[in-house]
């Protein structure tokens, strides 16, 4: 009998595996072809809300001196006035953006932040490998929680224009692909089993302050739909298939299917 044949490993990182399942020929397009567009206004909003909230939690896990909330703020000022990469700001003036920022960041660490237990703040994992699937894991987990019974688990920061509903409800669907590769890494790094349910922290960017909305969801089992059991291959598997084959199909009916989203748009065949 032949020995199976050993697969070159690809990586994917815990936040693109969504688009591999949405579209395989715009995540093909972007982590393997190398295609990129310009950061759009909302992406540098969620970077520079993410770079104050962090600076802010950060300073009370320490055991320092923990920094005030405006004190915090300063990081995500920055961020929107002197960004890393170029930023296609289109219609949302950055003044726009920081005020948005501004008001979701005081909300954060007023309404959210004292709610939580934090053991790890931005936490850099290693890159986990699974050589039988040929395919190695990467990705950087927002934060690590401890629950008021004591279970460990992940939470990470959602910022957009539909993260949290007009009744409060924080959107969860779509996320769990990432979350379960957050828990699988954030496993080896602390190294204890993560048992609580994955916490999305949902940031609504909306223009009015009624709509700027804050809240918490949870999202349960995302780490045993990414592994799958003997019977039920989960999505890594799936993932595997998927990149291993080389068959990267396209989406046309994919809600992020349009040249504003897609890097592959002008000359994709399989656009609608
Ligand atoms: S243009 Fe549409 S179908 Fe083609 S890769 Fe992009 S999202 Fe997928």
């Amino acid at each position: 009998m032949n020995a199976p044949e050993k697969l070159d490993l690809v990586s994917i990182r815990a936040s693109s595996l969504a688009e591999l399942f949405d579209c395989p020929a715009r995540w093909a397009a972007k982590h393997i072809d190398g295609k990129r567009l310009p950061r759009s206004a909302a992406a540098q909003l969620g970077t520079a809300v993410h770079a104050s909230t962090a600076v802010y939690d950060a300073s009370r896990l320490t055991g320092g001196r923990p920094v005030t909330a405006d004190d915090a703020a300063g990081a995500l000022v920055d961020a929107i006035r002197h960004p890393e990469e170029d930023v296609e700001w289109e219609d949302t003036k950055p003044q726009e953006a920081e005020r948005i920022g501004l008001s979701l960041h005081a909300r954060y660490c007023a309404e959210i932040a004292p709610q939580q237990k934090y053991l790890g703040v931005e936490v850099a994992c290693e890159r986990l490998e699974i050589p039988d699937l040929g395919i190695a894991l990467t990705g950087t987990t927002d934060r690590v929680r401890e629950t008021a019974d004591g279970q460990i688990g992940i939470a990470d920061l959602k910022t957009g224009g539909r993260a949290v509903g007009a009744d409060g409800t924080v959107t969860t669907a779509g996320h769990g692909p990432q979350m379960g590769v957050y828990e699988l890494l954030a496993e080896q790094v602390i190294g204890r089993a993560i048992t609580a349910p994955a916490q999305i922290v949902g940031l609504n960017t909306g223009k009015t302050a009624a709509a700027q909305r804050v809240g918490t969801g949870e999202i349960e089992g995302a780490r045993a739909a990414l592994v799958g059991t003997a019977e039920q291959p989960g999505m890594l598997e799936h993932a595997s298939r998927i990149i291993h084959s080389g068959l990267f199909f396209g989406n046309s009916k994919s809600v992020l299917c349009s040249p504003k989203f897609c890097p592959a748009h002008p000359t994709c065949r399989f656009k609608g």
